[in-house]
């Protein structure tokens, strides 16, 4: 008997010796959180499946041409919800491109050199993907004297 620490919730579980790698617990939302991770990589990693996946979406609205409509309808909250989320969404957008677009150095004025790139944590709780890394310009005289080489002078 394993256990682990969910990386969904945090909680201790029990690992199921049949999954060696096992790193979600048995908990419906991780499970359901572990199904959307695999889906959001494979959608990215495998064309196939992507293109397999917009075909069935497809053949799906096709048969089902007034689900949405019917759906908006009975559930106009859901519409309201929706449109308010969106617009959110964009001005996130705009706040975040403001903020990226006053440290970024377009690719083309990076200046060659040295850089260190450094991974940083980030929330236990903040669900990305995504490494932040922080690249710091590194003087090549004196980058050997920093760090890991510091102990051995
Ligand atoms: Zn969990």
């Amino acid at each position: 008997m394993v256990t682990k620490i969910c990386v969904c919730c945090c909680e201790p579980f029990v690992a199921r010796p049949q999954v060696p790698k096992q790193a979600f617990c048995a908990n419906p939302a991780c499970q359901r959180e572990r199904r959307q991770q695999w889906q959001r990589k494979k959608m990215l990693d495998d064309p196939f499946y992507r293109e397999n996946q917009q075909d069935a979406q497809r053949a799906w609205r096709t048969r089902n041409p007034d689900y949405s409509r019917d759906y908006r309808a009975a559930n106009p909250e859901y519409t309201q919800k929706n449109r308010k989320q969106q617009r959110s969404r964009s001005q996130d957008g705009q706040a975040l491109e403001k903020q990226t677009s006053d440290v970024s150095i377009p690719p083309n004025e990076i200046p060659p050199g040295i850089y260190r790139i450094r991974h940083i944590q980030v929330d236990a709780n903040c669900k990305t993907d995504a490494w932040i890394v922080e690249i710091t310009p590194v003087n090549a005289d004196s980058f050997c004297k920093t760090d890991a080489c510091k102990d051995r002078t």
